[in-house]
């Protein structure tokens, strides 16, 4: 929902230099409408399967945003005690609820057992134990699902990075059967379903299709053991377009294909992060310095590696563009934060106008995997949050100050 009007960028109805003025840089800034229409795109395509659209709330964990997707209608995918934690709080009904992780910690497990969230999807034979356990000691028995690691090997595609042999996600294809047979002794145990997560920013169906015959051979073995699922969860990892040529799969395509993979009575869970919520934010920063060193432009940006990571960490590429349009010549140019560190950069080679007018740039797509995954290294306040809904702009995170810093510190 960005568009530019006279030669100024909007996000919905509001310029986003005024967004600048008003509350300062640099700034997340997220489009209501468009989670709506991502989230209305998913519960679309699942049609009237019954199923659920769990959102993976740690791509973006902001409580207005997750009351926003509860309120309409989603469940959530959740990794820690925290995250289930967040969902409570932000609206989402404990039988909504899934989660996975191949740490959780006793403390996690007995809380997320306590607040009767709708399964566990367990990662290991230890993590089963565990689980049952402590399902014991509560009085209960703990629902669950086992993630499977479908070992899709497909060496040409390096972005499976979870459901590759070899990783420490899941239980590897080979022991599936005798997971769930060993889960069918416990007392304590109740199995709902079947879970895998195969990796993410996946553009193409053939993966997925492949993860999905091997879970559909999973359940016909388990049903010769008179094991019975009532859920089976395909993960998330759709992925959205970051650059301008990508093609990318809709969740229609990426449902539909699924869906004919499995028999019809089954509820289907579906747990999309990045493709809900990453092209519906976007990073509003402002240009404090140019300069030229060793025959390379620089742009020094107040975006630190801080508040947006995923440069850094994943060598990933996300549009810079100024939030004007100016007719000027643009020069190839390093886009570079503050910090100590020369990992410290949001794009390079970008061919950007380096002239003062070009003051605000606007760091596309980072609704998903930005702020959740922000610090505040360099002692560097975290920034704020806002929220564009057509002409109103509601703050839902507000800026840090020094003090925050040393909360907690004793
Ligand atoms: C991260 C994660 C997701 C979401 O992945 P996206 O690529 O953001 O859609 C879904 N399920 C699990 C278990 C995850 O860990």
């Amino acid at each position: 929902m960005l568009k530019f009007d006279k030669n100024e960028l909007y996000i919905e109805q509001v310029k986003l230099s005024d967004i600048a003025k008003q509350y300062g840089t640099s700034v997340y800034i997220y489009s209501k409408n468009q989670i709506i229409k991502n989230f209305k795109d998913y519960k679309e395509a699942l049609g009237y399967r019954d199923g659920l659209i769990c959102f993976a709330c740690k791509t973006n964990s902001n409580g207005t945003i997750l009351k926003l997707l509860a309120d309409l209608g989603a469940g959530a995918d959740t990794t820690s005690g925290g995250e289930i934690y967040r969902c409570l709080r932000a609206g989402f009904k404990p039988a909504k609820i899934v989660y996975a992780g191949v740490g959780k910690t006793s403390e996690e497990i007995e809380y997320a057992l306590k607040s009767k969230i709708l399964m566990l999807n367990v990662e290991s034979f230890e993590e089963l134990d565990t689980i049952d356990t402590i399902a014991k000691k509560l009085k209960t028995k703990a629902k669950i699902s086992f993630r499977i690691n479908p070992c899709v090997d497909l060496d040409t595609h390096s972005y499976i990075a979870t459901g590759k042999k070899g990783t420490k996600f899941g239980i590897p294809y080979k022991d599936a059967l005798k997971a769930y047979l060993r889960a069918k002794k416990k007392k304590n145990i109740t199995i709902v379903g079947i879970h895998s997560h195969i990796g993410s920013q996946i553009l193409d169906i053939v993966p997925f299709k492949l993860a999905a015959e091997k879970i559909k051979k999973i359940i016909e073995s388990l049903e010769k053991n008179n094991i019975k699922l009532d859920y089976i969860n395909c993960g998330g990892g759709l992925g959205i377009k970051y650059e301008k040529n990508q093609k990318i799969l809709t969740p229609k395509k990426l449902i539909s294909e699924l869906l004919l993979v499995f028999d019809k009575d089954k509820k289907f869970i579906f747990e999309p992060g990045r493709s809900i919520i990453a092209n519906a934010g976007h990073l509003l920063t402002k240009i404090i310095y140019r300069k030229v060193s060793g025959g390379k432009n620089f742009l020094i940006t107040d975006v630190g590696m801080n508040d947006l990571i995923r440069p850094t960490l994943y060598k990933a590429y996300h549009e810079i563009i100024p939030v004007k349009r100016i007719n000027t010549k643009k020069v190839k140019t390093d886009v570079v934060g503050p910090i100590c560190e020369s990992g410290d950069y949001i794009g390079k080679d970008r061919m950007l106008p380096t002239v003062k007018q070009c003051k605000y740039l606007l760091i596309k797509c980072t609704g998903a995997y930005g702020a959740a995954m922000s610090s505040d290294y360099n002692s560097r306040p975290k920034i704020p949050e806002v929220l564009v809904d057509g002409k109103k702009i509601t703050v839902i995170r507000k800026r840090a100050n020094y003090q925050d810093l040393m909360l907690n510190e004793i």
